[in-house]
Parts: structure tokens; C-alpha cells; sequence
């Protein structure tokens, strides 16, 4: 970590028009790339995850992902013209599958506000992986919905959720949320989802220091033994709204010693390639893992960069293709299906565009030139998805 990260403030201010930067039009150079799963980028990394932005829309306002003083009334919200129809997105989402995507996941914004997402769920359900398996489909959510859709998802046929809380207090939850939202409903919309089969359920908690560090361990014990895997995320610069400084992150290493002070943990190995948890079982009395009380996770986007195994692509809500949780443009796939390309000209296209992807933020964040002042051009998080 450098000196000038330990001071890095983004600026507060409505970036978005500017940061908007027009999407790149996609060219379709001459030689086609045929989807036969079998894509890599420039530094050799497959395509293997989907996350779709189903909404930019959120009824709460994270301070770390959409603060509120930005994202008002005023904000300048997508149009519902300007969405991908779930017949766009099912559209897309097999010509990704030709390249060889095996993991679709749902997000947003809150993908539970996005009407009828069911449907959406039954179009993708259907879809088989090249090795003609059923795709693995999940989503993540704030949960505020879930009491209300588990079962209705389940029957759709989405297979699990993440549900993303933050602490346990009420009072922490409701200033992170920033909505006044109760921890009790996400809770039960938990335990609704857990009822539904819709497992195993991760539990995502961004640790943002000095605002709920004192829920790391109340959240452990809580989800110790019950079966779902908590997942403790660093507070990462994405997008450019939300203030982010260095001095707000908590380090997973840091994390995982603070719960060694109470609970013995072991390592354990990540479960698939490409994986961006590190995984961490807890021990019995005798120092070994024990499957009964199961495991936690930590995502250390900012001290330990894993962008050589990241291979995931985000489309956003209305059709962009972005690269990289961090890029500052994405390519426009939705002016080619409404200007009437056929499946091979989306294949192609999408085929061209990852085989020149170089993006590695995470790896560069600390040798990049110190903060300037200058407006930062990225894409919100609420609107690529996490
Ligand atoms: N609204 C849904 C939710 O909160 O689960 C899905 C979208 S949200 C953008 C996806 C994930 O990104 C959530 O787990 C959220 O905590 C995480 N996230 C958002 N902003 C973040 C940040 N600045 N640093 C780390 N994680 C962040
Ligand atoms: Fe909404 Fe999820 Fe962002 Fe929180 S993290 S504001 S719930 S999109
Ligand atoms: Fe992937 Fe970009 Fe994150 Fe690196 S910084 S892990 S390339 S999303």
C-alpha cells in the first residue's frame, strides 16, 4: 500500500454524465471468431461467468455503493426503452454460453425490483452449458424482497442466492442500508430462502472500517454451522460516487485474525478455478475442519488482487459489455441485436471483444499514479452489478 492510497479520496460529485463515456460501438473485424468454448483473453484467461444487470434501480442507498446525496430523485435513471428485454437477454446469454459461460448470475441495482424477473429465470433455465449441463443460475440480492419471491424464484428454476448484510444491529443495518430498512426482514428472507432450497446461500458483508467492524464476529456465530457460507468483502473505489479512501478498508487478513481470537479456522482450497473467495473452514477441537460447522470466505478485491484468474463478464442493464468491475466504458451489444444481427454476429462480436480484454485494475491499483483530483471515469457499481 502506498502512501498516497493511504490518501486517496474520490471525489463526491455526480459523475455519471460525464463518466458515461458514449459505449464503444462494436466493429466486427473480418477474420470471425466461431464460438466453440474455447476463448481466452490476452493474458490466457477463459470466459466462464456471466453476471447480468437486470436494474440500475435500488430502494437502498449503501453509502459504499449508492449515496444518496447522488443517487436522489434527479438521478438520471434508465429509461425502461433502454433495458434489455428478457428475450435480449436470453438472446445473449446463449451466445455467451457458446463461448463457453457456465455461471449466470443476476444482480443489479436489486434484481428482485426488476418486474416479472421470474420469466427471465425460466428462459435461462432451460439453457444447457456446451457440455450440455443445466446452467448453474444464481442471484444477488439485498433481501429486502425475498421473504415475498423465494418460492416463486425456486419454481422458476433459480438455484441459489447471495444475499448481501452487513451486520446484525439493527441500528448498523439501517445506517448502512441508509433507508432505515430492519434487519429482521432480511432475516427472514433469509430464513425464506433457506425454506425455499434456494442453497447453499452465501452471505455477503462488506467490511467498511470505523461503520461495522463490530459485526464481523456477531456474524460469524450467527451463520457458523447453519450451512450458508458469510463472505466478508473489502470495501472496494468502485464506480466514482461513493468517497472511497483506503483508510476505509479493513483488510481480510485482518478479518481472519480477528475471528482466530474466538473461532479456529483452517484453510481450505478454493473449490473452482477462477474462484474470488478465499476459503477458510472452521476447526474442531483438534485443530481439523469440521464440514458440521462449516465455512467462511474473504474477497480481498483491494490487498490481494485475483484478477490473473478473473473470468467474468458483466452486461449491463441496457446491453453493455463491460470487462472489468473497474472499466471506464463498455461495448454497446445492444445496438447490434436492435439493428438486427444475427446469432453469429453476436457470437463473433462478443468472441472479438474478450479475446482483446487486458484488464487487470485490482493488479495495478497500487502502482497507479496518485489521486490527481481529476473526476474518475468508472462505471457505477448499481449499474454493472457486483
Ligand atoms: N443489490 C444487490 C445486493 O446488494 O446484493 C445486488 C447488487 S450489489 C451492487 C452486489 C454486491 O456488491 C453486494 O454484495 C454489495 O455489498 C457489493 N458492493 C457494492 N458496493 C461495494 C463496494 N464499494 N465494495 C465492495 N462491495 C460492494
Ligand atoms: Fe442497492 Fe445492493 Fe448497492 Fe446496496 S449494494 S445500494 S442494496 S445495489
Ligand atoms: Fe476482474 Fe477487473 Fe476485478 Fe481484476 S479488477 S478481478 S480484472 S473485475
Amino acid at each position: 500500500m502506498t502512501e498516497s492510497h493511504t490518501h486517496r479520496v474520490i471525489p463526491l460529485q455526480d459523475l455519471r454524465p460525464a463518466s458515461f463515456a458514449l459505449p464503444q460501438a462494436v466493429q466486427l473485424p473480418g477474420k470471425r471468431v466461431t464460438a466453440i468454448g474455447l476463448l481466452q483473453d490476452t493474458r490466457g484467461r477463459a470466459l466462464h461467468d456471466l453476471r447480468i444487470s437486470v436494474t440500475d434501480r435500488c430502494n437502498f442507498r449503501c453509502n459504499y455503493c449508492m449515496p444518496k446525496e447522488i443517487f436522489n430523485a434527479d438521478y438520471p435513471y434508465l429509461k425502461h426503452a433502454d433495458l434489455l428485454s428478457f428475450e435480449e437477454i436470453t438472446r445473449l446469454a446463449r451466445q455467451f454460453i457458446a463461448h463457453g459461460v457456465q455461471k449466470i448470475r443476476l444482480t443489479g441495482g436489486e434484481p428482485l425490483l426488476r418486474k416479472n424477473l421470474e420469466q427471465l429465470i425460466e428462459q435461462l433455465a432451460v439453457l444447457r452449458t456446451l457440455d450440455d449441463k443445466p446452467l448453474d443460475i444464481t442471484l444477488t440480492t439485498n433481501g429486502s424482497l425475498l421473504a415475498r419471491k423465494a418460492t416463486a424464484l425456486k419454481a422458476a428454476g433459480l438455484q441459489r442466492v447471495t444475499v448481501s448484510l452487513d451486520g446484525l444491529d439493527d441500528a448498523v443495518f439501517r445506517a448502512m442500508n441508509d433507508v432505515d430498512f430492519p434487519v429482521t426482514d432480511v432475516i427472514d428472507g433469509i430464513e425464506a430462502a433457506q425454506a425455499a432450497g434456494l442453497g447453499p446461500i452465501k452471505i455477503n458483508m462488506v467490511v467498511k472500517r470505523g461503520t461495522n467492524e463490530q459485526e464481523i464476529l456477531p456474524m460469524a456465530r450467527r451463520f457458523r454451522g447453519t450451512g450458508m457460507v458469510l463472505r466478508y468483502i473489502e470495501y472496494m473505489d468502485v464506480g466514482a460516487t461513493n468517497g472511497w479512501r483506503m483508510n476505509e478498508v479493513m483488510p481480510s487478513a485482518e478479518v481472519i485474525r480477528l475471528l482466530q481470537t474466538e473461532l479456529p479456522l483452517v484453510p481450505l482450497l478454493a473449490s473452482q478455478p477462477g474462484e474470488t473467495a478465499q476459503r477458510w473452514g472452521y476447526a474442531d477441537a483438534n485443530g481439523h475442519y469440521d464440514p458440521q460447522l462449516g465455512e467462511v470466505g474473504v474477497i480481498s478485491s483491494v490487498t490481494q488482487a485475483f484478477c490473473h484468474s478473473c473470468n467474468r463478464a458483466r452486461l449491463s442493464t441496457e446491453g453493455q459489455l463491460y470487462l472489468c468491475l473497474f472499466a471506464e466504458k463498455g461495448y454497446d451489444l445492444r445496438q447490434l441485436l436492435r439493428r438486427g444481427a444475427s446469432d453469429a454476429d453476436l457470437a463473433n462480436a462478443i468472441g472479438h471483444i474478450w479475446q482483446g480484454r487486458d484488464d487487470h485494475y485490482s493488479e495495478l491499483r497500487s502502482v497507479l499514479a496518485p489521486d490527481t483530483g481529476a473526476p474518475v471515469k468508472r462505471v457505477e457499481m448499481s449499474y454493472i452489478g457486483g
